[in-house]
């Protein structure tokens, strides 16, 4: 029986994410499915309802400037090792997308309306659940340069009998995702919202012939779910509250990444890489590779000295070392270059 690792499904453009464990806590693997009509990547409708996270009133770099600012950081960046048996790149060949490739697909996003990031908790949530969601909430904004707002929790306490359900073999509770995407989120998208996440400890199953979701998101509604109840325990030691953190960050990015029209990374080491499991996504950065930074950079207009100092300043609270080191290097870089 198949298990979904993450879904998303939108109009012409479908990335879907499903994780196949032969038992619980087993390898999984994440398939990316991106359908091409007429020989090219179709351009989703939600790119147009979301164009406008520029700050177009910044003094804007060229997409010249940009790419001589990510090309100084290449020193400090890892070019994407041959996989290994069973990893995503092993399984799934993959088109990459380039810096240009990005900027001709979706130059209609640098103008407009929608710049907020809302995330709407669902159902209750552990004192160490509770500090996961805000410190995601806190990164992406730092890295994204998207304000991200986290609105008043709402309880999964009236979910209907068949949208909610015991699983047969593991006794999980869980509810169906596609009733909260649906019934819950839809619902409450606002006109200024880039996306709607639904953040929930419970998990969650997409329907008949799944184990389980870590989340499922529908582009073109601007809306999508993601639960923490499998990424570990926030509760437990120092140690692996930061594991939990690292693992629920990479998830929210590179997800939010995708919202943003970015394809999966093969040329380097990036959170934009495609992963199959658990245990490979713990090995890839939480960074952004040169060439996925430059689109961030591009279609933000972010400015990547305060951005790499915000990165910084968290990464310290945090206790984060290694991600900390990797800022501290590109700040150095950058703010030289940008002189
Ligand atoms: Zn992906
Ligand atoms: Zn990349």
């Amino acid at each position: 029986m198949p298990n979904t690792f993450f879904k998303i499904n939108f109009n012409v453009f479908l990335l879907l994410f499903l994780l196949y464990n032969c038992c619980r806590g087993g390898a999984g693997r994440e398939v990316s499915n991106i359908k091409k009509q007429n020989g090219s990547v179709p351009v989703p409708e939600v790119f147009v309802a979301m164009e406008g996270n520029r700050k177009v009133t910044e003094n804007l770099m060229t997409p010249e400037e940009i790419e001589k600012i990510v090309k100084s950081l290449e020193i400090i960046n890892e070019k994407m090792e041959p996989p290994r048996p069973g990893d995503w790149l092993w399984v799934h060949s993959e088109p990459g997308q380039s810096f240009t490739e990005y900027r001709s697909s979706h130059q209609f996003l640098l103008n407009s309306r929608r710049r907020i990031i809302y995330i709407q908790p669902l159902g209750s949530f552990t004192e160490g659940q509770k500090k996961i969601m805000e410190r995601t909430a806190d990164f992406m904004e730092r890295f994204f340069g998207i304000e991200v707002k986290i609105k008043k929790a709402l309880s999964l306490e009236n979910i209907p009998s068949s949208a909610k359900r015991v699983h047969p073999e593991w006794g999980d509770k869980q509810i169906n995702s596609g009733y909260i995407l649906n019934k819950i989120l839809i619902p409450l998208v606002s006109d200024d919202a880039v996306g709607l996440l639904g953040f929930t400890a419970t998990d969650l199953w997409p329907g008949e012939g799944w184990n389980f979701v870590f989340g499922e998101a529908s582009l073109s509604d601007r809306v999508g779910v993601w639960s923490i109840y499998r990424k570990g325990n926030a509760d437990g030691s120092p140690a692996e509250f930061r594991l939990v953190l690292r693992r629920t960050l990479q998830t929210a990015v590179h997800e939010m990444g995708h919202m943003l029209g970015m394809l999966h990374c093969k040329k380097w080491k990036c959170v934009m890489n495609g992963s199959n499991s658990l245990e490979e996504s713990d090995r890839r950065p939480l960074s952004l590779c040169p060439e996925c930074l430059a689109k961030v950079l591009w279609v933000t207009g972010t400015n990547p000295v305060a951005r790499f100092e915000k990165l910084r300043e968290f990464y310290k609270n945090e206790g984060m070392e290694k991600e900390l080191n990797y800022v501290k290097k590109a700040l150095e870089i950058v703010s030289e270059n940008r002189k």
